[in-house]
């Protein structure tokens, strides 16, 4: 059945193409077909775009929705046509060694998947970004991408969690584990910065520093928690003026390159925390010499996707959100149908967006 998706041509190219041509495939034993009904905009999304992450193309961008099952393939069990799911672009197998351990965040079983193409149109196939592609009004994923949610959780709301909420709160919570009357510093404030923020105020931290060079996250990081939030050309002053130099107990880098992360290390106290939560590039590398290494005992702990499990940090969200302690609501800060999928696009590049939800 032709349906409409959003298209990016080659790798590079800065606008989609929104194609009604385009057909979900794969669907068989083992899949789901899901009607996609809402999809934020993640930065990786413009990262697969402009080649800094590795994405085959033409592809479908979107890794970051929700919606309800249209079909359920031979095999699936616990899940019917009509369920209400989220999308979980890298889903467990449950049975490698990762997901043994509980680490099913670094189960790599469906991303041997992601390189096959998950449309297809009449100009050839097309692969979806990150095995998924939720630009889409149809997906056909394995059954395990397909997360039941909870009746009273709209799908603009499952979509965030779906990623952005997911792997900045996991961030705060399963990887750093941010203590309790700590001091805080989040690098780029974006909706997944904005999440590493609201993490941290639920963990109980006592100063938390935004830092961004966009006035109005800044203003957002305030709303949503931060203590304090200043440009980047002024956090040296307040390092020294609310560590009394020594450094924070936890720095999040929320922002994916080599630079901030460096910056990052250095905001860090000895002892301390520095979370590194941005994608970054293959080509881009962080240096941390041996004598600092060892002599400052500053832990470096990344964090992908939310660093733990992953069914338990939707939980996790779903339970802070429904309790009021974080607001997933006003992460949206713009709504467009998917035929002005390209003015999202803008927004985001402008850096006035914390997260723009796409009807579909
Ligand atoms: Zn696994
Ligand atoms: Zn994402």
């Amino acid at each position: 059945m032709r349906m409409r998706a959003a298209v990016l041509h080659e790798t590079g190219q800065d606008k989609l193409e929104v194609l009604d041509d385009v057909e979900a495939m794969g669907f068989g034993p083992g899949k789901v077909r899901i009607r996609i009904r809402a999809t934020g905009l993640c930065h990786s999304d413009l990262s697969a775009m402009n080649g800094v992450l590795p994405q085959p193309a033409p592809f479908v961008p979107g890794h970051e929705g929700a919606g309800e099952i249209l079909d359920v393939g031979d095999g699936v069990t616990g899940l019917t046509q009509g369920d209400r799911v989220l999308m979980c672009w890298l889903p467990a197998c449950g049975g490698c060694p990762s997901c043994k351990r509980g680490q099913t965040h670094l189960c790599l079983a469906g991303f041997l998947n992601a390189g096959t193409p998950n449309f297809r149109r009449p100009g050839g196939e097309v692969f979806g970004f990150a095995g998924t592609g939720t630009f889409a009004e149809e997906v056909v994923v394995a059954a395990n991408c397909a997360v039941p949610i909870p009746d009273d959780v709209p799908y603009e709301i499952a979509a965030l969690i779906g990623c952005g909420v997911t792997t900045g709160l996991g961030a705060a919570l399963n990887t750093a584990r941010v203590a309790a009357a700590s001091s805080v510093a989040v690098i780029g404030c974006g909706g997944v910065g904005i999440s590493v923020i609201q993490g941290a105020r639920a963990c109980g931290a006592a100063q938390i520093i935004a830092v961004d060079p966009v006035a109005a996250r800044r203003e957002a990081a305030l709303r949503f928690g931060a203590t304090e939030a200043v440009a980047p050309d002024e956090l040296a002053d307040a390092k020294a003026r609310i560590t009394g130099g020594e450094g924070f107990d936890y720095v999040f880098e929320v922002v994916g390159r080599s630079a901030t992360a460096r910056t990052a290390y250095e905001t860090t106290r000895r002892g301390g925390t520095l979370c590194v939560v941005g994608a970054g590039a293959l080509d881009d590398s962080f240096q941390v010499n041996m004598f600092e290494l060892f002599f400052d005992e500053k832990r470096i702990l990344p964090s992908l996707y939310g660093g733990g499990d992953v069914l338990r940090s939707y939980e996790r969200a779903i339970a802070l959100w429904r309790a009021g302690r974080i607001d997933l609501e006003g992460l949206i800060t713009h709504r467009v149908r998917l035929a002005e999928v390209n003015d999202a696009l803008d927004q985001m590049r402008s850096g006035t967006s914390l997260r723009t939800c796409i009807e579909i």
